[in-house]
């Protein structure tokens, strides 16, 4: 199936993001995690790719444990970070062999220490480059690449990110994936602002549920998206494990419901190899709303 068909019109296309774990017993703990998430018969799950391509091989041994053992899509992240175009051809060859159907294309942070991406010599600068590699190399990979509802951190302006995000469709992107976000009204005039220049592919949302106050706060500064102070207010309220997951679900569950309503093609979570925030946001709106 094709990764715009998902999400194609409203809908309830459903993609969960992992990362790759560290050890193998993560790995045993993850394949867990991938199996309850499985009860909402999710479309595809994609893993991401680690700075300069430091968990190349946990990232395809993840996807090809998922792949074979549920036999569900899978999509391999993939940055131009540290990578000749040889290196990633290599990369794209190894994630065919092990059935990989997606690739999230991404131009990739700079690695940790360094203030500003560096192309690598013989490597790409943008990540439409990469969009473009696989087009014309590997047509069979459905593509998705990153959007910014809050504007990207290094863009000039919002209209300067918004050009470049078209350059990613029009070399042949299939979806679009955005950051996380918190307040829905940046992702519908973001939704809006790319139909005005001719983004006409679909655009999902990717929600990450909080569920601690100093983890999202340290993740939202490092991407930029910005929290509504009620929010913060609430959690601050009261710092036990179990008030902070009440809220967060909460806060998610609402911001799931209000987007179904406005009618997404559907939703990328970001798990972070836990079920259980995400499974409690579906429970309570997926099957309903
Ligand atoms: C859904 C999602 C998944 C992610 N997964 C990963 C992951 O697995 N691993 C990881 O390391 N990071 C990941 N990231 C983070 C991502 O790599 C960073 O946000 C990175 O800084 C930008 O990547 P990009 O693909 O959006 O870059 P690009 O689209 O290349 O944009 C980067 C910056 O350059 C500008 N730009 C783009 N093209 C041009 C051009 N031709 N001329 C001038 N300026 C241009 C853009 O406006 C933007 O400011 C993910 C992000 C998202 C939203």
């Amino acid at each position: 199936m094709g990764l715009g068909d998902f999400f194609a019109g409203k809908g309830k296309g459903l993609s969960f993001e992992l990362f790759p774990p560290k050890t193998d017993e993560g790995v045993d703990l993850l394949m867990g995690t991938v199996k309850e998430l499985l009860e909402f018969s999710p479309d595809f799950f994609t893993c991401t790719y680690g700075a300069g391509g430091s968990t190349t091989s946990r990232t395809l041994q993840i996807l090809e444990q998922v792949k074979a053992t549920y036999n569900i899509p899978v999509a391999s992240h993939l940055t131009c970070v540290g990578s000749t175009v040889e290196q990633l051809r290599n990369y794209l060859d190894s994630a065919i062999r092990i059935g990989t159907d997606y690739i999230v294309a991404l131009r990739g942070d700079p690695p940790k220490g360094q203030a500003e991406f560096t192309q690598t010599v013989g490597g790409l600068r943008y990540a439409n480059e990469l969009v473009e590699l696989i087009q014309s190399e590997y047509p069979q990979l459905g593509i998705a690449v990153a959007g910014y509802p809050e504007v990207h951190q290094e863009a000039p302006n919002a209209e300067a990110d918004l050009i470049n995000l078209k350059r990613k469709v029009d070399a042949g992107a299939d979806i679009i994936v955005t950051q996380l976000f918190y307040h829905n009204e940046d992702f519908f005039r973001f939704v809006d602002r790319c139909h005005t220049i001719g983004i006409n592919i679909p655009i999902v949302p990717g929600i990450l549920p909080v569920t601690n106050l100093a983890q999202i706060q340290r993740i939202a500064s490092l991407c930029k998206a910005s929290l509504p102070q009620a929010f913060i207010d609430r959690l601050e309220h009261n710092l036990t494990p179990e008030w902070q997951f009440q809220v967060g679900v909460e806060f998610a569950q609402a911001q799931v419901a209000d987007l179904l309503n406005h009618g997404v093609p559907g939703v990328h979570f970001y798990v972070l190899n836990k079920s259980q925030a995400t499974s409690e946001v579906l429970k309570a709106h997926w099957y309903q709303a």
